[in-house]
Parts: C-alpha cells; structure tokens; sequence
C-alpha cells in the first residue's frame, strides 16, 4: 500500500498559540479578573512592560484578585515579575515544550509567549504543549520486529497546578486526571479538587446534561457512509453533540463517558435513536433514501424493553425498519453474549442491520464471529489510519476483510481520512467507506447540499 499519512500533528509553537492584544501595564487587576472571568478559554493576558512584553497566567490572576485584601489597588504591571517564556513562532513544538518543563517549578504552570515576525503576540496554553507532544508520542507506535504485532503507544497526561501546599493533594489530582486521560483517550487533561473529589462522575455536568435533553439542546450530526466503489453516499451515521447554552457545541467525547456511567445513557440513546429515524422520514419525503446507523450504548440491551422499543420506532417514524442499522461495540456484545445474541437476532428477523462498530479495539476472537448475529463490520479507525506506515496494520485490515467476506458480512471501513487510503481499501475490498477524506459529520440541513448523494 503507497505513501505513509496519517492526522497532521502541530509542528510550530506558531499553530498552538492563541494571538492576543496586549493591555497596558497600568490595566487594574480586578479589570483582568473580570475579563478572565468573560471568557473562561483564555488563558491569561498578555502585558506590556517597559522592556518588552510579559504574560500574566488565569492562575496567577485569580492567586492576587482572590487573595487577601490587596487586589483592588494592584495593576497587571506590579505583579509580571520576569518569569515570561517568549519563543518566537516558528519554535519546534518538541523544543518549546522542552524550555517550557525545564523552568523551575513554580514557573512551569505559566503558558509560553508567542512571538510572530509580523509583530503579533500569543499565548500558547502548556496543556497545549503537552498535549502535541503526547501526540507525537502515539506515533511512537510502531510494528515488533520479532512478533510483528503492532504496538501501540498513547500518552495519558494529568496535569496538577501548584496551587495547593501539599504535594501529596497534588499528586493525587494528578493521578486522578491520568486515569481520566487515559479512560477516555482525550491525551491532557488538568486535575483540578472536583476532578479528584468526584473523579468518576461529573454529577453537575450530568444534572445538566438530562435538563439539556429534555430541553432540546442535543442535536444529532451526519457522516455519510459511501460506497467504496462508486463513493455514492449510501447512508448515514448519526452522532450526537451537545449545543451547550454556555459552552457551545459539546463532542460526545465530553459528555458521553459520565452519561454511559448512569441511566441518563438510556434516555439519550431513545432520543438519538427516535431523532435520527424522524430525519430518515424526512430525507425519504424530500426524495433522498438515508439509511441511518445509531450507536447503542452497551446498557441498552441490557433492557428488557430494548427489542420492543428499537422495533416500535421506525414504525413511529414512519419508515420501513431496513432504514436503521444499530451499531453495539465488540465489548458489549460479548459481555453477557447469549442475552445479546439472542436480542439482535431477533432485530435482525425483523430487518433492522445490526454492526459491530471500533471492530478490532476490543477483543473478539475472529473465530467467534460467524456465531454473532451480524450484518457489519467497522474496522477501527486506529487501524485506517496506520496502515500507510504499518504493515501489520494492514495485515490485519486484509485479514478481517477475507474473514468478514466469507461470512457474507459488509465491511465498513472508519477514519478514511485521505484519497490513497479509500483507494486503496476500494481495492482490498471493502464495501463502504466512512472518515473526513470523504465528508465529515454535518448538522441535517446540510444532508440535501453533500455531494455525491444517492440516486
Ligand atoms: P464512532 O461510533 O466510532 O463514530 C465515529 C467517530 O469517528 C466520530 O467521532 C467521527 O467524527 C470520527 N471520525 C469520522 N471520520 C474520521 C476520520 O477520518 N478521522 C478521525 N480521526 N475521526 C473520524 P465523534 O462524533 O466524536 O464520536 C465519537 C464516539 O462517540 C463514536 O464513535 C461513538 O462511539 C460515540 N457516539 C457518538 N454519537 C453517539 C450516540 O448518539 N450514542 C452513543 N451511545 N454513542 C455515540
Ligand atoms: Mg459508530
Ligand atoms: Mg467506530
């Protein structure tokens, strides 16, 4: 298979960094606590002193502005001492995160100062550094010489800020946002007391995210599966997205993890299941055949109402039930199996398409497959995207192209995210390509206006 590809990781100081305009030194603190407080993303305020330019971090503003007493009489000038990191743009990332982790401890919290050469000045975060280096970290993965096994390496950082006296507080926040970084895969993420105190759940997030469900802020985003031979679009999966009143649109990434530890994951997936099955109504009324995929939770089938609702629905919606393909990941299905199995077979007589999505992150063993009652496989993007610079990857991708084809499966293929790579899989066989190279998830109104629609 051709020329090596794969997600494109920052390589300049210059990609990170946020531009800023500079506030005078004169500026009062509580003016920039203010500020800080409007936009809760910045991550300080750039200041100009007499010899140059200095930045002032969120932590060391609120450190002053909540301290005692004094806050109000202060200016930003009285509290830059000479700490600033300033690196020009086009500093390697590698480096500007190197200088940035050699200062002392009690500098190392404060972001980088970001010099452009047409005079423009920027902030760039240190979880942004981290995070590009953790990325540069998973392209540490590689094939064992001797077992030919690809090996896999992902960076889960916690960062903890010095803003507690005892390190052994801060070390368990730390740890605590390690084991978030690691569980959801996210590479950075900042300990802070509510992240260790609660570190499972995030209940007010949660709180939230039900009243946000039943007050209509989710909405459902549309990736177009193709066919990999014609590259028509031959239908749809449905993603769900928060549309936060404060923070904006939410990726399932950040919100799914807590919802799937508590029954706020059942409601969700009746409404995304009800939603996206109403948009394939509206699509067929408009003249457009949108088959749609929905992700199910692993407790859904844990329901005994489960079979009966997912059959209800696209009666409901008013469309036949080959219009819903159900996606359950490798984990779920095998868990408690013979429940499972039994509960999609019984989907399936009734023709809804039942897949098994992520195929190859959780641990199936292929001979088991031709006893699960399924019409799809999702290969992983972890192995689309490698299989340009990893020869096992593509092995594997070959392999699970054969088995899944004797088994008279369709095969889909994830994370296509450039042109040589959906050629290449057209040409290995697979049936249906899906990932940014080809379209990325869209809100429904946008559907009619995609190319490459289905006749
Ligand atoms: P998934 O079901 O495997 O969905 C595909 C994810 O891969 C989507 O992320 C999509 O935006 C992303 N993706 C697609 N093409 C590419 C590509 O070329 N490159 C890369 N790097 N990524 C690509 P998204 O929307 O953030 O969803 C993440 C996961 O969250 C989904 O993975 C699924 O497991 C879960 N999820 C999303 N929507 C729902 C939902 O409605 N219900 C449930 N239960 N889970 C959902
Ligand atoms: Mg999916
Ligand atoms: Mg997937």
């Amino acid at each position: 298979m051709t020329t090596p590809t794969g997600p494109r990781l920052p390589r300049k100081l210059g990609e990170i960094g946020i531009p800023m305009t500079p506030l005078p030194a004169g500026t009062p603190v509580g003016d920039i606590a203010g500020a800080l407080a409007a936009d809760t993303l910045a991550p300080g305020v750039i200041i100009e002193a007499s010899d140059g330019y200095r930045l002032l971090s969120r932590a060391a503003v609120d450190r002053v502005h909540n301290g005692p007493g004094t806050a109000g009489h202060r200016t930003a000038g009285e509290l830059t001492g000479a700490g600033t990191l300033g690196l020009a743009a086009d500093t390697d990332i590698d480096m500007a995160a190197e200088a940035a982790l050699a200062r002392p401890a009690a500098d190392r919290e404060e972001p980088v100062l970001v010099r452009w050469p047409d005079g423009r000045y920027g902030i760039a975060p240190i979880v942004d550094l981290l995070a590009a280096m953790a990325g540069r970290f998973a392209r540490l993965s590689r094939t064992d010489p001797l077992t030919g096994l690809p090996i896999s390496v992902e960076a889960g950082i916690g960062v903890s800020h010095a803003d507690h006296h005892d390190v052994t507080v801060l070390m368990r926040r730390a740890a605590a946002a390690v084991r978030r970084a690691k569980h959801e895969r996210t590479g950075v993420v900042e300990g802070t007391p509510r992240l260790h105190t609660n570190q499972r759940v995030d209940l007010r997030q949660l709180t939230e995210l039900r009243a946000g469900l039943r007050s209509g802020h989710l909405r459902l985003h549309y990736q177009p599966l193709h066919d990999a031979t014609t590259r028509r679009m031959h239908g749809a999966e449905a993603l769900v997205r928060w549309q936060h009143p404060q923070r904006g649109l939410l990726p399932p990434g950040v919100f799914l993890p807590d919802a799937e530890r508590s029954d706020v994951i059942l409601e969700l997936a009746d409404w995304v299941l009800a939603e996206a099955l109403h948009q394939a109504a509206v699509c067929h009324g408009s003249g457009l055949h949108l088959p749609v995929s929905v992700n199910l939770p692993p407790a859904y089938l844990a329901q005994d109402r489960a079979v009966d609702t997912i059959l209800t629905l696209p009666n409901l919606a008013g469309v036949s039930a080959s219009m819903l393909t159900v996606e359950s990941t490798e984990t779920a299905v095998l868990t408690r199996q013979e429940l499972v199995a039994a509960q999609l077979a019984e989907l399936r007589a009734r023709g809804i398409r039942v897949a098994i999505d992520d195929f190859g992150t959780g641990y199936t063993s292929l001979g088991l497959l031709p006893a699960l009652p399924i019409d799809e496989l999702k290969i992983d993007r972890s192995f689309v995207i490698r299989m340009h610079d990893s020869p096992a990857h593509a092995t594997i991708i070959e392999s699970v192209i054969a088995i899944a084809r004797s088994l008279g499966l369709t095969v889909v293929a994830e994370g296509v995210e450039d042109e040589p790579t959906a050629a290449d899989l057209a040409t290995a066989g697979v049936d249906l390509l899906q990932g940014f190279g080809l379209n990325r998830p869209h809100p429904p109104e946008l559907i009619p206006t995609l190319p490459a629609l289905p006749i």
